[in-house]
């Protein structure tokens, strides 16, 4: 299997709040793209695991992503460590995507924190012929970085138009039915199934967006300056 893009989150609607939009958009326009949760979001207070599974699987149908994996490390305990890495590589190898989007290094949680160099320093090691997982070494040409929700101090390099992909990004979201806004949903409330959370969805969009000049926008980062080939606006012929 190869993938032109891996997303990979720490719980399973971390992928859908960061880069829902821009996972549409991508398979939209024919790439192909998988996901892998770090975790099956045993910690959560809403949805058991099971709840959670089919939740997630449905989202990614609604995403038109190829293939959702779990990599079974502990909510709660995430950390960069050779032992998680050595669970997280197999995966790499197996989809072998040409770039992985993983949470940024700052954010609320700690798992996302830890998640942010855990990917980033599996992908490196995947590469590694001597790190013997009975698979093809592997190493994505590039990671890009998403906020699942806290916006953290550093202002993106790239936002991402999704103004057309926006409701899909809402119905993805709508497909976790235990852990956002639900009224519907008998569970003890959280900060992320307030209707303030909900709302906060669109308005992030919306100020990303406007930020770029259109309507909804998802941002980006990257480790250092990404090359491009012109400046955005002359990419086309005169
Ligand atoms: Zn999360």
């Amino acid at each position: 299997m190869t993938v032109d893009v891996l997303a990979v989150g720490a719980h399973p609607d971390d992928v859908e709040l960061g880069v829902g939009g821009m996972l549409h958009k991508l398979t939209q326009s024919g790439r192909s793209a998988a996901v892998l949760d770090l975790t099956a979001g045993e910690m959560s207070t809403r949805g058991s695991v099971d709840e959670r599974r089919i939740e997630a699987q449905r989202a990614a149908g609604i995403l038109g992503v190829a293939e959702r994996a779990i990599a079974s490390l502990p909510d709660g305990a995430l950390a960069n460590t050779p032992e998680q890495r050595r669970e997280v590589i197999p995966f790499l190898r197996r989809f072998r995507p040409r770039i992985i989007l993983a949470p940024m290094r700052e954010d609320r949680h700690p798992d996302h924190v830890a998640a942010h160099g855990l990917v980033r320093d599996a992908n490196f090691f995947a590469g590694l012929v001597k790190i013997d997982t009975g698979q093809e070494p592997h190493r994505a040409q590039r990671i890009y970085y998403y906020h699942p929700y806290y916006g953290g101090r550093e202002m993106p390099p790239f936002v991402v138009d999704i103004s057309e992909h926006f409701e899909a990004k809402l119905d993805a979201l709508r497909a976790h039915a235990s852990q956002f806004h639900n009224p519907a949903y008998p569970g003890r409330a959280t900060h992320i199934s307030s209707p303030e959370f909900w709302e906060s969805i669109r308005t992030k969009a919306a100020y990303w967006g406007d930020r770029i000049g259109v309507r909804y926008g998802e941002p980006l980062f990257s480790d250092g300056p990404a090359g491009i080939a012109l400046p955005p606006g002359l990419e086309s012929a005169p």
